[in-house]
C-alpha cells in the first residue's frame, strides 16, 4: 500500500514520515479511526514505507522486493492478527492464520474496511468475531522467530478492542518491550474498549474524517463518469467516511429495486379488501425466496418506516435517502402517524424474529400483510 493510494490525510502522512526520518518511531502505534476510515490502510502503508529498500522522500518505491510483497499482502515479516469467528471452513478454534487467504483477498479488494464486511469474507454466520486468548499465544510465538527477509517485523493487530482481558494481559509485556526491530501497529475503532494498560503503552494517532475535497477527488478518480447528483448524494451520505461513500454509490440500483418492491407490496396491503388474492400470491412468491433475501426485504421495510417516521416528525434532514426513495417515503408518510409507525415496526421485528426461527414463511408474510393493511388503512380494520 503506497501512501499515495490513500486519499487525503496529508498532515497525518507527514507526521508518520517525520517520525521515521527523525528515527523516533514508537514501537507500538495505535491507528485510531472510525469504522471505514483509513486507519488500517495507513498502518499498512507506514509498515511498507519502513521496510521499503528504495524509498523516496514521501512514499515507498512500490517496486523493490519488499514493496512487491507488501502490495500482494504476502510479506513474511508482516503478521496480521484480526477478529475471527467459526465458519464452515474453520468449524472450531478460529485463529487469524487459518483465514490467511481470505484476509489477503479482503485486503486486496478493500481499501477501507469494516468488521461486518470481514465476516462475509470469512463466510461466517456468526454475528460476533473476537480475538481469542490463543491468538495472543500465537502472536508471542510468531514474534519469537527471526525475521525472514526484512530487518523489520510488524505485528498489525486489527481491532485490538476485540481482544479479551486475558489475551490483552498476555500481550502487555511484549508490547512494552518488543523484540528488536519489531513494531506493533494496533488499528482500532474504539480506544475506550481497549484495556487501559495496553492503551498506555501505545502512541496514539487519530485518524479523523476525510475532508469533502479529498473524498470528492477520490470518488471521481475511482468512479469514472460519476454524475454530479450521485457525487453530491455520496458526499452527504458519507459524512467524511470513505467506506460509507463507496457503499452509497454501490447500493444505488439494487436499493431502488427493493424500494419499488416494498412500495408495491404496501399498496396491496393498503387495499387489503380487494387485493387479498394478490397478497396470497405475493406471500407464496416470498416464501420461495432465500431466507436471507426474505430477511433483507423486512430489514429494508424497517429502514423505510424509520425514514417515514423522521419525515412525519419533521426531522427528515436526518434521512440519507436517494432522490427516488425520498419521493416514495414522502408519499408513503401520508399513511403514517406516530401511533401506527411503532406498531408497524414491531410487526416487522417479530416477523424477522420468527423467520430466524424457521417459521413457515408463507403464513408469516401473509399475516404480516394483513396486519400491515389494517395499520396503514383504517378502512381495513374490520376485515
Ligand atoms: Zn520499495
Amino acid at each position: 500500500m503506497l501512501f499515495s493510494k490513500i486519499p487525503g490525510y496529508s498532515d497525518l502522512k507527514g507526521k508518520l514520515l517525520d517520525s521515521h526520518n527523525s528515527g523516533r518511531i514508537g514501537h507500538a502505534l495505535l491507528f485510531l479511526g472510525e469504522e471505514g476510515s483509513a486507519n488500517l490502510a495507513l498502518a499498512i502503508a507506514f509498515a511498507q514505507f519502513i521496510s521499503c529498500e528504495n524509498k523516496g522522500q514521501n512514499d515507498s518505491c512500490g517496486t523493490c522486493r519488499s514493496c512487491v510483497k507488501f502490495e500482494k499482502n504476502v510479506h513474511p515479516d508482516v503478521h496480521f492478527y484480526y477478529p475471527t469467528a467459526t465458519s464452515k471452513s474453520v468449524p472450531k478454534k478460529a485463529l487469524s492464520h487459518l483465514y490467511a487467504s481470505q484476509w489477503r483477498t479482503f485486503l486486496n479488494e478493500n481499501l477501507f474496511v469494516s468488521l461486518s464486511n470481514w465476516l462475509l469474507y470469512m463466510e461466517s454466520e456468526q454475528k460476533e468475531a473476537i480475538i481469542p486468548t490463543d491468538e495472543s499465544l500465537q502472536i508471542i510465538k510468531d514474534l519469537s522467530l527471526k525475521s525472514f527477509e526484512s530487518p523489520f517485523r510488524f505485528a498489525i493487530i486489527w481491532l485490538p478492542e476485540k481482544l479479551n482481558v486475558q489475551a490483552s494481559n498476555r500481550l502487555l509485556k511484549i508490547i512494552e518491550e518488543p523484540p528488536k526491530n519489531v513494531f506493533f501497529f494496533l488499528v482500532s475503532e474504539n480506544d475506550e474498549a481497549i484495556l487501559p494498560t495496553i492503551l498506555s503503552r501505545t502512541q496514539i494517532l487519530r485518524i479523523g474524517k476525510m475532508t469533502s475535497t479529498d473524498l470528492s477527488k477520490w470518488l471521481k478518480d475511482t468512479n469514472p463518469g460519476l454524475s454530479e447528483s450521485d457525487l453530491t448524494f455520496a458526499l452527504k451520505y458519507a459524512e467524511g467516511n470513505p467506506l460509507n461513500a463507496s457503499l452509497a454509490l454501490n447500493k444505488d440500483s439494487e436499493q431502488i429495486g427493493v424500494t419499488e418492491d416494498f412500495i408495491a407490496w404496501a399498496r396491496l396491503c393498503y387495499e387489503l379488501g380487494k387485493k387479498l388474492p394478490d397478497l396470497i400470491k405475493w406471500s407464496e412468491t416470498m416464501a420461495g425466496q432465500k431466507r436471507n433475501d426474505q430477511k433483507d426485504f423486512l430489514v429494508y421495510g424497517m429502514e423505510f418506516l424509520r425514514a417515514g417516521m423522521l419525515r412525519i416528525s419533521d426531522t427528515s434532514e436526518l434521512n440519507h435517502l436517494y432522490p427516488e426513495e425520498e419521493q416514495h417515503v414522502s408519499k408513503f408518510s401520508a399513511l403514517l402517524n406516530t401511533k401506527n409507525v411503532p406498531l408497524l415496526i414491531d410487526e416487522i421485528n417479530s416477523a424477522i424474529y420468527n423467520l430466524e426461527r424457521n417459521a413457515n414463511a408463507k403464513i408469516l408474510f401473509l399475516n404480516l400483510s394483513v396486519k400491515f393493511g389494517k395499520l396503514i388503512n383504517p378502512k381495513n380494520v374490520n376485515l
